[in-house]
């Protein structure tokens, strides 16, 4: 059946990456028929480092995304951490809220098989669509749906709630006067993919995702020490992610070249993995990282912001899309609640516990994420951190749950129980 150009339906969601694909997913499960429209089409590639911490393997697992090994999913055991000529094992942690493993997938496919789930649960996703601006009430200012470029032309969409999920660029959120924040951390990383034409080098390699907490701009040691980090992330099939990335307190454009960084360091991790420049597959791409709730409200006139388009990356290791789907998740609550209301002031006060509910589970944290970014954009602070604490294991454990916001909100041991005081102690981001 030929398919409406535009039409009317009871959510709009923008943006079929995690969060915009989580969030059709279980508006579709609710019983709303969402309509998704994505401007690309599916497969399509994405600067990622394509690796999965177990808050987003949770997330999975709570949306019911089958995730066995046999369909290109690749388990790890945790993070193999390098820096200051030490290398430290750090298995994810045992905990009752969250799995203990990680996983790979790349983007290309990770977001196809979202999107497939959000439309087995009823969603209508619409691909080659790009929305290209608000559909505004004259009287109120309330967003009542979108102008989009189709395939077939210019159309309209309506709605009852429109969902910004358009990712870093978040150009609905720009288009309404929901500025990025300045005083919020930003981060920018560059990846590439690469095939490996010999086997690991020692056991187990491929078990862990490596994370390096020291870039040189020539020889390991001989050369200047940069600021930010880099990732080797096993991939099923014999491939890698390898990237390289850094945050700074103020979303300021950084001079430093992380193309040309990153092939630097292409050269000097063949030795130990095995591969060279010419074995790339992925080229390399990047892409901001928008932090700590950068665009707010998250909740405002009809239009709720959702992953990237709201700055939901964590300021402590960069990781986007267990945020990206956990708002999903919870802007699909809300929204689900409202619409069971009257139009008016009942259903905006249901709409408005989607902000509350982001920034009881990740405000304090990263409130914290920002002081992090602050103290280690020091070259000198980095440098002590990983030169001391590196050989301290039990001091890695602690931040490891604290960088992968990876601990027991309730209980748990007394690492646990540290980071779940801090984060209540300070204000929400
Ligand atoms: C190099 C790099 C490495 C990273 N590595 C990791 C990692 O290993 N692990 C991790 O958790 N996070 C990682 N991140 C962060 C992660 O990629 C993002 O946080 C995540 O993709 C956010 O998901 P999202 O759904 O909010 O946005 P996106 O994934 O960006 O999805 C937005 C979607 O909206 C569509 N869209 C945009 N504009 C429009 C429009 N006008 N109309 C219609 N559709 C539109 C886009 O095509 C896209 O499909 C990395 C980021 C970068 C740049």
């Amino acid at each position: 059946m030929p398919r409406s150009r535009g039409g009317e339906s009871s959510v709009i969601v923008v943006g079929a990456g995690p969060a915009g694909s989580t969030a059709a997913a279980y508006l579709a499960q609710a019983g709303l028929e969402p309509v998704l429209l994505e401007k690309a089409a599916f497969p399509r590639p994405k600067a990622c480092g394509d690796g999965l911490t177990p808050r987003a393997v949770k997330e999975l697992i709570y949306l019911g995304v089958p995730i066995d090994q046999s369909s290109g999913w690749m388990r790890n055991r945790g993070l193999r951490v390098f820096g200051g000529g030490h290398q430290l094992e750090l298995p994810w942690p045992a905990l009752g809220s969250y799995p203990d493993f990680g996983l790979t997938l790349p983007r290309e496919q990770f977001d196809q098989r979202l999107a497939e789930h959000a439309v087995a649960a009823g969603a209508d996703l619409r691909t080659n669509t790009t929305v290209t601006g608000p559909l505004l009430d004259q009287r109120s200012g309330r967003v009542i749906g979108v102008t989009a470029q189709t395939a077939d032309g210019p159309a309209e969409f309506r709605a009852a709630v429109v969902v910004a999920a358009d990712g870093a660029s978040a150009r609905l959120a720009t288009n309404l006067g929901r500025p990025t924040k300045t005083n919020r951390p930003a981060g920018v990383a560059v990846r590439a993919r690469l095939r490996l034409t010999k086997p690991p080098s020692h056991p187990g390699q491929l078990d862990w995702m490596e994370s390096h907490l020291e870039l040189w701009d020539g020889v390991p040691g001989q050369s200047n020490l940069m600021p930010g980090y880099g990732w080797v992330f096993p991939e099923a099939d014999g491939v890698v992610n390898v990237g390289v990335g850094s945050v700074s307190s103020k979303p300021s454009s950084s001079r430093i070249n992380y193309r040309q960084l990153l092939r630097t360091w292409l050269g000097s991790l063949g030795s130990v993995w095995g591969f060279s420049p010419d074995d790339v597959i992925d080229p390399p791409r990047s892409a901001a990282l928008p932090m700590a709730f950068s665009r707010q409200p998250l909740y405002a006139r009809g239009l709720v912001l959702a992953g990237d388009a709201g700055g939901m990356v964590s300021p402590f290791d960069g990781e986007g899309i267990a945020n990206a789907m956990m708002s999903g998740r919870l802007a699909a609550g809300a929204i689900t609640q409202g619409l069971a209301r009257a139009a008016g002031t009942a259903r905006e006060a249901a709409l408005r516990t989607y902000p509350e509910a982001m920034k009881d589970a990740l405000g304090g944290y990263f409130t914290l994420g920002r002081i992090f970014v602050a103290l280690i954009e020091h070259p000198a602070v980095m440098r002590l951190c990983t030169r001391y604490g590196l050989p301290r294991p039990t001091l890695m454990r602690l931040v490891m749950k604290l960088l992968s916001d990876l601990y027991e909100p309730r209980g748990g041991d007394w690492m646990d129980r540290l980071i779940a005081t801090l984060t209540r102690m300070v204000p929400a981001a």
